[in-house]
């Protein structure tokens, strides 16, 4: 795959996982790296169980399913990413986790390799920075969940090359993405759009105009959206969704973007969405 032999994947939690199945898949040998074996664990069993979901639908064969999960190396030790020539980081959303992790894989990988980072709203300049190769740092940012969803935005930092966006953009589509291109700038273009709109949709419940029921009737059916802005707001994480909103805040100092104290008071109450059984709907598993 464009000159790529080996790919390390750097967290395997939601997004890790996805990006290593999907690359598995494509047939190139994956490094997935983690801080403890059981993650890891964890993350070849979720793989197992979607590859298993894909042969289901027929959109891989069932003999194909062992071979994908045997291109796949779980790897504890980070030092061992010595042997990979291009890395997505899909770590902890925190950039002292980023910094630390991207000052560690300038040093442990080929002078050579591509870093990429999935990040969702940390600045990938800022990434690129912590580096001696900053023109070769990029975002490579997947859409949940990856196996299914067909955008990758690639976002360019400040001193990203060239051949840098060609190579990852190639490998975007070689996994039989859509790779779109925008430059480094709070949220990108995905969350920068998004976000003002789940919070403006949670004004509108919290001044009582609308439920949230009906809030994401009117954007499910007169926009034709699969799934409405707080529905997908609960699939996403209320907290995350807050923290993204505080970046484009801090990022842009406009404040049209502050959060809705509605999801603040949500935050704290626990309220985070699907991962903990409720939102602004209530999950019963
Ligand atoms: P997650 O919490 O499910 O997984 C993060 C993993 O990173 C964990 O398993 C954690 O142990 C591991 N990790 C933390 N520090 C590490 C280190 N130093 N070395 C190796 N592993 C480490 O999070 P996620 O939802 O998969 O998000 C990962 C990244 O993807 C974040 O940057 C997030 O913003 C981005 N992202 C998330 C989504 C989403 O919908 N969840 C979508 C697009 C992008």
């Amino acid at each position: 795959m464009a000159g790529i032999q080996s790919v390390g994947v750097v967290g395997a939690g939601t997004m890790g996982s996805g990006i290593a199945h999907v690359f598995a898949r494509a047939g190139v040998r994956v490094l997935l790296c983690d801080v403890e074996q059981r993650l890891l664990d964890r993350a070849l069993a979720q793989i197992r169980t979607n590859l298993g979901r894909e042969a289901a639908k027929g959109k891989l064969a069932a003999s194909e399913i062992d071979p994908a999960l045997a291109r796949i190396t779980p790897i504890v030790d980070r030092e061992a990413l010595s042997a990979a020539d291009f890395v997505v980081e899909a770590a902890t959303e925190r950039l002292d986790v980023k910094s630390e992790l991207f000052r560690a894989l300038d040093r442990i990988l080929p002078g050579t390799a591509v870093l990429a980072s999935n990040t969702s709203s940390i600045s990938i300049t800022k990434l690129a920075a912590q580096t001696h190769r900053p023109e070769q740092v990029i975002g490579m940012h997947f859409f949940n969940p990856v196996p299914v969803m067909a955008l990758v935005e690639i976002v360019r930092g400040l001193a990203t090359s060239d051949a840098t966006f060609a190579l990852v953009r190639d490998l975007a589509v070689k996994l039989g993405k859509t790779a779109v291109e925008v430059n480094d700038a709070p949220g990108f273009v995905s969350n920068r759009v998004l976000m003002p709109l789940i919070n403006e949709a949670a004004f509108a419940v919290m001044e009582g105009v609308a439920s949230a029921e009906a809030v994401d009737q009117v954007f499910k059916l007169g926009m034709n959206h699969p799934m409405g802005p707080l529905t997908l707001a609960d699939f996403i994480g209320l907290d995350v969704c807050v923290d993204i909103l505080r970046v484009l805040q801090e990022g842009y100092g406009d404040p049209k973007y502050r959060p809705c104290p509605l999801l603040l008071r949500m935050v704290d109450a626990g309220w985070l969405g699907r991962k903990s059984g409720r939102g602004f709907y209530v999950y019963e598993n």
